[in-house]
């Protein structure tokens, strides 16, 4: 009997990284369920035993701006596991804001969380993914093709996320290793919730973009009434985890598919991946 196939997913103490790791066991796999305070593992676990896979989920503190617990948490997979299969790279938050409200170090912050954490964890997971000849999945947006008002940090650190990815998958190819992001339109996980924004003190201080912001957040809670639940987010990830060959990148909603066909012509990245493929071989 072969053993389980492995994978580690980050930020999985709530939403699309949540049921991700639900959706992950349930195909059969071990999910090495990752979070930054393993206090807040209650819902996972909970959720696990409800669907039956509480054996195939294993929880882990890893915070991926934390160089330190990221290589603690990968020695343990190997030391335990023997092997990684997936990384999905799901970790990420908000910021709302635009640039003359927001300090440049909560701009780095979000660069910190949605970019740096990525390429972080990409970079110390590659080596086993090469051995199990495995692959990266990463939780973009819609965000990481279409700029968005009072997004500019968020989207930009999306922006960077999705250059990087597609400039590294055709090169990871080459040694095996699939890469993949995922594009969600509006989830209806803790996402918005987890900024705890004070929505009068931010229009209170908006100045003259008060009557934007005011509009944005109106958009924005209709936007969401229509939002995926995060095991509809999730299952997109699933898919990409157990398929032949994953597309480059994958939009989890027909929402999202329209949203960023306004800019994007190569929606699942084939046509820039046989290009880019040709210069590695
Ligand atoms: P969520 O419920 O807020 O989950 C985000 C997860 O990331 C939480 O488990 C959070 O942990 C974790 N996290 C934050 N900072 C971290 C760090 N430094 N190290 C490790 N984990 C960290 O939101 P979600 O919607 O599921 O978000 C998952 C991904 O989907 C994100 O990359 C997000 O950008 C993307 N996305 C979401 C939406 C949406 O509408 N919800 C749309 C497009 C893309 P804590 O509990 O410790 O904070």
């Amino acid at each position: 009997m072969t053993s389980p196939k492995t994978v580690l997913i980050t930020g999985t103490s709530s939403g699309i990284g949540l049921a991700a790791a639900i959706g992950a066991a349930r195909a059969g796999w071990t999910a090495i369920a990752t979070m930054r305070d393993p206090g807040k593992a209650e819902a996972l676990l909970e959720a696990a035993d409800e669907a039956g896979v509480a054996d195939r989920i294993q929880v882990k503190r890893l915070d991926v701006t934390d160089p330190e617990s990221i290589t603690a948490c990968l020695d343990e997979v190997i030391a335990e596991h023997g092997r990684l299969d997936a990384l999905v790279n799901n970790a990420g938050s908000a910021k709302t804001g635009t640039i003359e409200l927001l300090g440049l170090d909560e701009v780095r912050a979000a660069m910190e969380v949605n970019f740096f954490g990525v390429v972080a964890m990409t970079r110390a997971a590659l080596p086993h993914l090469r051995a199990s000849r495995g692959r990266v999945i990463t939780v973009s947006s819609v965000g990481g093709a279409v700029g968005q008002p009072f997004n500019e940090a968020y989207c930009a650190a999306k922006f960077a996320v999705e250059g990087f990815m597609q400039s590294l998958a055709p090169l990871a190819a080459t040694v095996g290793v699939d890469v993949t992001v995922v594009e969600p339109g509006p989830v209806a996980s803790e996402f918005v919730a987890n900024q705890n924004l004070d929505i009068p003190a931010l229009l209170n201080a908006a100045g003259p973009y008060a009557p934007a912001l005011e509009a944005y957040f109106g958009l924005r809670r209709s936007v969401f009434e229509g939002a995926q639940t995060p095991a509809e987010a999730a299952a997109p990830i699933v898919d990409a985890l157990t398929a032949d060959r994953p597309p480059f990148r994958i939009q989890t909603s027909d929402w999202a598919r329209n949203f960023v066909a306004t800019t994007l012509a190569d929606l699942d990245g084939s046509a820039v991946q046989a290009l880019t493929k040709t210069w590695v071989r």
